[in-house]
């Protein structure tokens, strides 16, 4: 079922979509402010973000200009003020679709489904699912066994996907001083953690080698 992640800080409308789209089949997740929207993206991508402009910490529009720096998920913008400069600002900035306060549930659901259904079933699937709080990954719905330097490590690469991080930028990531066998430290690290994901997907390699370079991550080859 597709995830959307309404981004609302007022509880009541947030509930009115929530109960729309999980009728709907939705699985949705709430947030009131956008960083946390962005925190969230970053970690547990999700299929669809409805968006509200008034935020209290970043606005939507903010909010939308640095998720597009890592993030092609289609955007629904909120407005409390239906002004031809907000709709032209909006989609300039990358939003997908644009609605005005106060709305019909049904309206926005069907529009949901309209954009989902307009980008079609390439929607990236969630494949990494990073909990801070607990210090788990999950890869493809299986927690992972992963050491304090193979959790920061794995984390890092999954911030920043295509991102080439040169062995020095991890071992800071990581938290380990750099000593002269680093080089070797990150590699037996880097090998170690493929083969936990190699026991997930023996047919997947979602950690890019580049020769002389480093490494990253790529949703596609997940
Ligand atoms: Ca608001």
């Amino acid at each position: 079922m597709p995830h959307i992640l309404i981004v609302e800080d007022e509880a009541a409308i947030a509930d009115t979509l929530i109960f729309a789209l999980q009728g709907e089949g939705f699985t949705t997740t709430w947030l009131t402010l956008g960083q946390a929207a962005l925190e969230h993206q970053r970690q547990t991508p999700a299929d669809l973000i409805i968006l509200d402009i008034g935020l209290p910490d970043i606005t939507g529009f903010e909010t939308c200009k640095q998720l597009r720096r890592f993030s092609e998920v289609p955007v629904m913008f909120l407005s409390a003020r239906d002004g031809e400069i907000d709709r032209v600002v909006g989609l300039e900035i990358g939003a997908d679709d644009y609605v005005v306060k106060p709305f019909s549930p049904r309206e926005v659901t069907a529009r949901v489904r309209a954009i989902l259904k307009r980008i079609g079933p390439s929607a990236a699937p969630i494949v990494f699912q990073v909990d801070l709080e607990r210090m788990q990954i999950t890869y493809r719905g299986q927690p992972l066994s992963l050491t304090r330097h193979e959790f920061r490590l794995l984390q890092s690469l999954l911030e920043q996907p295509e991102r080439v991080f040169s062995r020095e930028q991890l071992l800071d990531a990581v938290g380990v001083p750099a000593d002269a066998g680093y080089e070797r430290n990150i590699d037996s690290h880097i090998k170690s953690l493929r083969g936990k994901l190699r026991n997930v997907a023996a047919d997947a390699e979602p950690i890019q080698t580049h020769r002389g370079l480093g490494y990253s991550y790529s949703p596609s080859h997940g």
